[in-house]
């Protein structure tokens, strides 16, 4: 049976973890190799799980492109041809979890010990259950000596911040209103904008935007950390992420003209 997820043991996205880049040996693009401090993901079938209310889904996700692009669209016609709904596919997506290397220990070679675990690179919940389930799958690779489960959400009006027990969900959110609505249910906000006015803190209306630094400065998610660790809440601040080039025109207009100023 063909899966609708993808578990990555070690993740060669360079924004999760460190990679080298390796040239291949059938003199094609180079391609990237996981280096420590090393990260786990999951990829999850994006055409069944994100909400069709994600501007980025029809065109514009950077996971429908690049290296990770043919592996996405294989994990959508998995999905479709087997006729699954979003819940289907996370189930799938917690048991792999807790199937993760042969339900044993996780490996120590994170950044802060057990290796860190990004959830659904692409892909989305679609509810309360959804979550809980993955819930369950991020206590299980925690008992197991794994780090911090951190992820992002588009449904986080639909699904309480409670139902994600220990894992760190940020709200995916492209305006100024969205970002206080998140965080008044609970969620830390991140929000999209058409580009970074500063490579410094900076205000989008009231709302303090830290650009992330993968972005800003080249760092990565597991040395970083501000999405994993950090209260994000009790800080008062946003993460901010900007369009990048293989976004598509249409994408970038539609995101609203937002004032920036600096923090
Ligand atoms: S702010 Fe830090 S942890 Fe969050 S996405 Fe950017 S690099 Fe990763």
């Amino acid at each position: 049976m063909d899966l609708p997820i993808a578990f990555r043991p070690a993740s060669c996205d360079r924004k999760l973890s460190p990679v080298e880049m390796v040239k291949s040996r059938h003199g094609h693009r180079d391609s990237p190799k996981a280096r420590p401090p090393y990260c786990s993901s999951t990829y999850a079938a994006i055409e069944v799980t994100c909400p069709q209310s994600c501007r980025f889904k029809a065109e514009g996700c950077y996971v429908r492109a690049g290296f990770t692009g043919g592996m996405s669209a294989r994990l959508d016609d998995a999905a479709i041809a087997q006729r699954m709904t979003p819940d289907d596919v996370t189930r799938i997506e917690a048991e792999w979890i807790k199937a993760a290397f042969d339900r044993g220990r996780i490996p120590q070679d994170g950044a802060r010990g057990g290796r860190d675990l990004r959830l659904h690179v692409g892909g989305d919940v679609s509810s309360t259950q959804g979550a809980r389930w993955l819930a369950e799958a991020a206590a299980d690779w925690q008992r197991r000596g794994g780090g911090t489960v951190w992820t992002y959400t588009h449904r986080w009006r639909q699904i309480r911040r409670a139902a994600w027990g220990c894992i760190n969900v940020l709200a995916s959110v492209e305006t100024e209103h969205d970002a206080r609505a998140a965080r008044a249910r609970g969620y830390a906000p991140a929000i999209t904008l058409r580009a970074f006015p500063s490579e410094r803190t900076f205000r989008v209306g009231k709302l303090s935007v830290v650009p992330c630094p993968a972005e800003t400065r080249g760092t990565t998610c597991v040395q970083c950390r501000l999405c994993l660790d950090r209260d994000l809440i009790a800080m008062r601040v946003a993460i901010g992420f900007a369009l990048h080039g293989q976004r598509t025109r249409r994408v970038r207009r539609s995101l609203p003209v937002l004032a920036c100023l600096p923090g």
